[in-house]
């Protein structure tokens, strides 16, 4: 009954399909008669009880009237066979015996059976069991309905609540981290390296005449060329830690948690490289000449009750360093 949903049973509640699995067509007869005057009962008889689960797949019943002494198969090991299949393991089971019989009747209620009547049962006390029964088990699958339904707006939630996160970490023009994220990122990697005492690494990244080549080609072209070295600064960082981030305008930064000043280097040479490799044509230092980065590295080991501004201080005078020196190069303080 997996596949009901809450809405199926909004309608009536009160709503019984009875199946009755009896080898005796008499006993069918007599019970189809019974409830044949009773408002919203279906009534259905299974007289092969190698056919009964297949037939409760089929018609969904929400009471199953279930005869004990039948040729060829033992009711009670059929009440068993109903308990192990998903499709009616919880469907109430009213088992049908000939006779009032402590030992039977223990053995039927260890089998799973629900309910216990000798046949043929008075209608008055039939009805009132099959409604009773009927009724907690419509509760049961609206209560399974609505817990299913809840776990899958939470679920919708926390993917609602992820996109979100990661809408407000990013920067809208490249993809990569923002302002806010990259300030956050490197606070956190600056007190797990004073904690852990390992080194951290930060490149600043500008963009060089960049003023010209929005000047000369358009702001759109400009945001082009952003992307571009964007995709190269993403490419250069290689492992999870490491956080390539715009740092606003035309400057971006790769945080490198527990990165030597060697590392650092590496990671700083190549990228600069890459971004010269993509050629993308400027008119800036001069006509013919591509566009390219200058790159400003520092490495610290944080002490305690120091400040990270100090590793973005160092990082800028590095990056002071090499525009001074003539730009498309790594300053290192
Ligand atoms: P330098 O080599 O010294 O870095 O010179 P520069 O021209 O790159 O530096 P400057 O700071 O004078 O100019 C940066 C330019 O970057 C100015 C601004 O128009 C441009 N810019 C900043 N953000 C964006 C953006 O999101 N899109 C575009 N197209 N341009 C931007
Ligand atoms: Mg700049
Ligand atoms: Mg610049």
């Amino acid at each position: 009954m997996n596949d009901l949903q809450l809405d199926d049973f909004k309608t009536d509640e009160n709503a019984a399909m009875v199946l009755l699995v009896d080898d005796q067509a008499m006993i069918g007869e007599a019970v189809r008669r019974g409830l044949s005057h009773e408002e919203n009962i279906d009534f259905h008889f299974c007289a092969d009880p190698h056919q009964a689960i297949a037939q409760a797949m089929r018609i969904k019943p929400t009471v199953i009237l279930q005869d004990l002494v039948m040729p060829g198969l033992d009711g009670l090991s059929l009440v068993r066979e109903y308990r192990n299949h998903p499709a009616t393991k919880d469907i109430p089971i009213i088992v049908l015996s000939t006779k009032e019989d402590p030992l039977i009747k223990s053995a039927a209620f260890a089998a799973g059976a629900n309910d216990y009547l000798v046949k043929l049962p008075d209608n008055i006390e039939l009805v009132a069991r099959i409604r009773y029964h009927s009724r907690s088990y419509m509760t049961l699958l609206q209560r399974d309905a609505a817990y299913r339904a809840l776990r899958v707006s939470q679920q919708q939630l926390l993917d609602t609540n992820l996109v979100l996160q990661r809408l407000m970490n990013s920067d809208g023009l490249t993809g990569l981290s923002n302002r806010r994220h990259f300030d956050e990122y490197l606070e956190l990697e600056w007190r797990r390296s004073v904690r852990d005492q390992t080194q951290l690494s930060l490149l600043m990244i500008d963009v060089d005449y960049f003023k010209s080549y929005n000047d000369n080609f358009g702001h759109l072209e400009g945001d082009e060329a952003l992307r571009k070295v964007a995709l190269a600064i993403r490419d250069a960082s290689s492992r999870p830690s490491d956080l390539p981030a715009r740092y606003g305008g035309e400057e971006f930064a790769l945080v490198l948690p527990n990165t030597s000043p060697g590392g650092a280097r590496l990671v700083a040479e190549k990228l600069r490289q890459t971004v010269a490799a993509l050629k993308i044509p400027h008119i800036a230092p001069a006509e013919g000449s591509s566009l390219t980065i200058s790159i400003g590295l520092s490495t610290i080991t944080p002490e305690h009750g120091s400040d990270c501004r100090q590793l973005i201080l160092a990082a800028d005078k590095g990056l002071y360093q090499a525009k001074h020196n003539g730009r498309n190069q790594v300053g290192i303080s």
